[in-house]
């Protein structure tokens, strides 16, 4: 059976054989970028090589792309634990061409490579195309050989990619795995297309477009290539599991969760053992990337990711700190293809062992405190925004933890309670500080602190050339 490290090298070498340059997958945190939080796919190192901004010496890329979706347009925290297919990181396959090859050669590599090397049966594929690309579902058709009713054409924007508001844009064609009908779900466009049944693994995109300021969308000059495939994904389906935590790889992780704790990989604390394994790829990964843990901006996502991953092992009964333990089984995994992460392993294991260690003298009194007013509440009511944000103020608790603890009792937060009560907090921190004579650095630091703040983001969500892929 290949393993997940196996079929990284595969695809690098399939696009390499076509002529691609192998790079590197570029760090987390983008260089480019400072109004994207991280980096959410393959094409974001690439991004002025696109619009013509920055030359390389190469026409054609291919890369291993380490990605983390927890935070501003992209994010799947909530899905981890849930579905079959999300992680918060993630390793993203892809091949570009800047200018170079465009639909008539992207379309046959990746039926070559899923069909022939991957030997991916050609009846458990279909694929999506924009609703106007007549150009791409033709060529699936002549290059597949796939029918008209596995050639899904898509109106909306899910099948049409943009870089930013302005810029390269175009359609997109996403091929997806049938794993079979014992699993609920269906095609997608239909209405039950939000199952685990008909899974996404790989985006090609036509970047064909140029949408300017004033509303004009003309053809771009230099047609480009950008594609994204998850190798969790790949590898689910190329091992014969439906699951992306089923991997080789997700499962050592997941046995090194189970035996730290001496519980069962596959008993009744499974899904904490799938959120743990998730979030200790992530949290790793942005340490070794250079993010701290903090209470503001990136800091503070990978301190959420930590604090929720904790919150798991103590559902599992753990008396001490577990995290920290589970690095090595990480390193062993990952740290021959990504050395940073080997070279950070010490960084990592001491991080991780003073946050738990810190975190776990108010997370018991916090959950305690939880317990305490659900018990007073009546059926269905959701907790008080008053009480989520005591959670946060006095114990440390990230919104978003909160809302994964209650999650699991069917039950939800007043969220507007709970920035009322984040602001009410602001105001009377920024009535005291005016008094000290400082207000001037003061505003400046509260215009930051709420630009950049704890519970949003908003300074990274907005228009940023985010890609899709
Ligand atoms: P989905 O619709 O399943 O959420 P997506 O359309 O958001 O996926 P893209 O932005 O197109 O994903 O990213 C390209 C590829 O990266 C996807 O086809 C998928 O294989 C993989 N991928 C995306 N998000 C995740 C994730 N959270 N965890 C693992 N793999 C992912
Ligand atoms: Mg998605
Ligand atoms: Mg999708
Ligand atoms: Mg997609």
């Amino acid at each position: 059976m290949a393993s997940l490290n196996d079929i990284r090298s595969t695809f690098l070498d399939y696009f390499a054989r076509q002529g691609h340059a192998v790079v590197d997958s570029s760090p987390l945190v983008p260089r480019n970028d400072p109004t994207l939080m991280f980096t959410n796919s393959g094409m974001v190192q690439f991004k002025n090589v696109f619009t013509g901004l920055e030359h390389r010496d190469y026409s054609r890329a291919t890369t291993s792309q380490k990605c983390v979706r927890a935070g501003g347009k992209h994010n799947d925290l909530d899905n981890v634990g849930y579905t079959a297919r999300h992680h918060t990181f993630f390793e993203m396959l892809g091949n570009f061409s800047f200018g170079d090859y465009f639909k008539s050669e992207a379309i046959p590599f990746a039926w070559e490579l899923l069909t022939k090397d991957f030997d991916i049966p050609k009846d458990r594929l279909l694929v999506t195309v924009y609703h106007t690309d007549d150009e791409a579902a033709e060529m699936w058709k002549k290059v597949a050989g796939l029918s008209d009713d596995r050639i899904i054409r898509i109106p909306t924007d899910d099948n049409f990619w943009r870089m930013g508001p302005t810029g390269p844009c175009g359609p997109c064609t996403e091929i997806f795995f049938d794993h079979g009908p014992s699993i609920w779900g269906g095609p997608p466009g239909s209405p039950e297309e939000d199952g685990d049944r008909f899974i996404e693994i790989w985006n090609l995109v036509f970047m064909q477009n140029e949408q300017h300021e004033d509303g004009r969308m003309t053809d771009l000059p230099r047609q480009s290539i950008d594609t994204g495939m998850g190798l969790e994904r790949i590898g689910a389906l190329l091992q014969g599991k439906h699951d992306n935590y089923d991997t080789d790889l997700m499962r050592a992780l997941i046995e090194a969760s189970a035996h730290a704790t001496s519980s069962d990989p596959d008993g009744p604390g499974k899904m904490h053992h799938r959120v743990i394994a998730d979030h200790l790829r992530a949290t790793s990964f942005l340490i070794a990337d250079g993010v701290m843990p903090a209470n503001d901006g990136r800091g503070y996502v990978l301190r959420r990711i930590m604090r929720r991953a904790m919150r798991h092992v103590h559902m599992l009964g753990a008396q001490d700190p577990v995290m920290h333990r589970l690095v090595s089984a990480l390193v062993h995994q990952m740290g021959g293809h990504y050395t940073e992460l080997r070279e950070a392993q010490a960084l990592i294991t001491e991080t991780l062992r003073v946050e738990e260690t810190r975190f776990r003298q108010t997370l018991e009194r916090g959950l305690k405190l939880l317990d305490a007013e659900l018990e007073g509440m009546s059926e269905g009511a959701t907790l008080s925004g008053g009480a989520a944000f005591k959670l946060y103020d006095t114990f440390g608790f990230p919104l978003d933890l909160t809302q994964d603890a209650l999650r699991e009792r069917g039950r939800t937060v007043d969220v507007a309670g709970f920035d009322a009560a984040m602001a009410e907090q602001k105001a009377r921190a920024r009535a005291s500080w005016s008094g000290s004579g400082e207000a001037a650095d003061a505003a400046i630091w509260f215009d930051l602190a709420e630009r950049f703040g704890v519970t949003e983001f908003l300074g990274y969500d907005m228009e940023s050339a985010e890609g899709q892929v």
